[in-house]
């Protein structure tokens, strides 16, 4: 209530605005979130000035439902019980796959056979079961020691918190390299997303603190992820459109919603929307291409979800991801560039891939982190990413590339383990032994010398050199 009322610049309570329908208890309709400002900056500055981050709550002895809470009571389901639907699309698949062979064998070959196949997310069944299998691997073994981050509970939370908040590890935390040793973020988003932590208690974990300071950006985060929560809920079906609303009025701070009723506030607003429909006219707009477009998209598409683009950061990723249910934002965000700045693939399907893959899937944080770096959300930032350079400042020791990409452990230059296709001799017998798909590394996707931020195109512009800040060719 304090974020919402705060952001918009005011206090309504929910009563007077009627609560929806659906919920009494939390009035989460699109409604009440109008006139929320919509650009992360303006937000998370005017909630950090405002609003009031409210006590943990004690935990409760006996859990009652509220009475305003209408869910059915019921079993829990289990992990079988929540997989057995995709459990029996294989079975239904495979089935039906072998029957069609055993009458055309030769249908094996027929590429619009294979192209007929019905997938889930472009996903061979493989995949699907590795996913499911790992489900069932985390579920079934126990945790190896306390701070286990991959486990799910109040206490390895707990644990998890009270571990990455002394003073020594959150404030050290080298956060913008690659995680090799597990301590360079919280890794706190799977407990957040399943509720087994509060914001809140992060928020106390940090002002408590012996060294208040270096959690600061934890607090900071805490801001992010509620931002994404309440743009879901402010952009209720919204959040699922492919384009930009090109009407949209996002960019109101709080500031200038006060301002509102004076007419020089009116009059400021009004050029700075001016200004903003100019930009927006400006830029070209994405022809997005659906991954089932073109039998390019299709392969386009294989390549970025399975790990095989050719530009190890992203495969490291994805592999990471497809293998463990978690990669750092960095290299989240370098994934998302490749689909949607340089591949122009439909953002959606990334975000329904990673909503499948994720254990920390949150709707509002995996969507609106999306959108945000589709372009197609309210920040007027532009993003795009080099994925090779990205690489070199982020992964130095190539650390991270090695550890996920078992073709590259061996190479022996770093300039091998970030340009593979450039340095085929370096692929060491071990590697083609191991991984014999890697042994002749794939040439990339995308040519990276045409993956050009906005300050690129700039620079050649100005300089007619295509090299980095740091000087380096990119
Ligand atoms: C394309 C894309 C999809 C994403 N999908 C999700 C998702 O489904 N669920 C999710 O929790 N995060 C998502 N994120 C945000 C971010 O990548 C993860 O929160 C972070 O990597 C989790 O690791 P951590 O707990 O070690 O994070 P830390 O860096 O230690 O941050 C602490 C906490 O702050 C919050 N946080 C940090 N960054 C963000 C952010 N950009 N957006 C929202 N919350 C943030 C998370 O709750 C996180 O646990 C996504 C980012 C991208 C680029």
């Amino acid at each position: 209530d304090d974020a919402a009322g705060a952001a918009r610049g005011a206090s309504p309570s929910i009563a007077e605005e009627g609560a929806a329908p659906h919920c009494r208890c939390v009035d989460v309709s699109k409604e009440r979130f109008r006139g929320m400002t919509k650009v992360m900056g303006d937000w998370r500055r005017s909630v950090r000035t405002k609003a009031n981050v409210r006590p943990v709550t004690p935990t409760p002895e006996k859990f009652d439902p509220p009475s305003c809470c209408h869910l059915p009571s019921g079993e829990m389901p289990s992990l079988n019980d929540l997989l057995e639907p995709l459990r029996s699309y294989l079975r239904e698949q495979t089935a039906r796959e072998e029957e069609l062979l055993n009458r055309e064998p030769w249908k094996k070959y027929d590429p619009e056979y294979t192209r007929a196949r019905r997938s889930i997310l472009g996903l061979s069944a493989d995949s699907l079961s590795a996913v499911m299998r790992r489900a069932e691997r985390r579920q079934s073994s126990p945790p190896q020691h306390p701070d286990d981050v991959t486990h799910t509970s109040e206490s390895h939370a707990q644990n998890r918190l009270d571990h990455f908040t002394s003073p020594s590890i959150a404030a050290n935390a080298v956060r913008n390299t690659a995680d090799t040793t597990g301590d360079v973020s919280s890794h706190l988003s799977h407990h957040l997303a399943f509720g087994t932590l509060s914001p809140r208690t992060v928020y106390r974990a940090c002002r408590s603190n012996d060294d208040p300071e270096g959690c600061r950006w934890l607090i900071g985060h805490m801001e992010m992820r509620d931002y994404f929560m309440f743009y879901a809920w402010g952009e209720g079906a919204d959040l699922f459109r492919l384009e930009k609303k090109m009407d949209d009025g996002g960019r109101r701070s709080a500031k200038n919603a006060r301002e509102g009723g004076d007419r020089k506030g009116k009059q400021k607003q009004k050029q700075k929307q001016q200004k903003k429909k100019k930009k927006q006219r400006e830029r070209e707009p994405i022809q997005w291409k659906s991954p089932s477009s073109s039998s390019e998209a299709r392969s386009q598409w294989v390549a970025w979800s399975t790990g095989a683009t050719g530009l190890p950061l992203v495969d490291a990723a994805m592999t990471e991801l497809h293998r463990t249910g978690h990669c750092s934002n960095r290299v989240r965000q370098n994934c998302a560039s490749l689909l949607t700045k340089d591949l122009r693939l439909d953002w959606r399907a990334g975000a329904a891939l990673f909503r499948f893959l994720l254990e920390d899937h949150e709707t509002g944080a995996n969507y609106g982190n999306w959108r945000y770096f589709s372009g197609v959300g309210h920040d007027p930032k532009e993003r795009r990413f080099r994925t090779v350079s990205q690489a070199r400042r982020y992964d130095p020791e190539c650390a991270y590339v090695r550890k996920w990409m078992p073709a590259l452990r061996d190479a022996r230059s770093a300039e091998a383990v970030l340009r593979p296709w450039e340095y085929p001799e370096e692929m060491t017998d071990d590697a083609v032994e191991r991984e014999g798909r890697y042994s002749a590394w794939r040439a990339p996707v995308v040519d990276p010398a045409t993956q050009l931020t906005w300050h690129d195109t700039e620079r050649v512009k100005e300089t007619g050199l295509l090299v980095g800040d740091d000087g380096l060719s990119i």
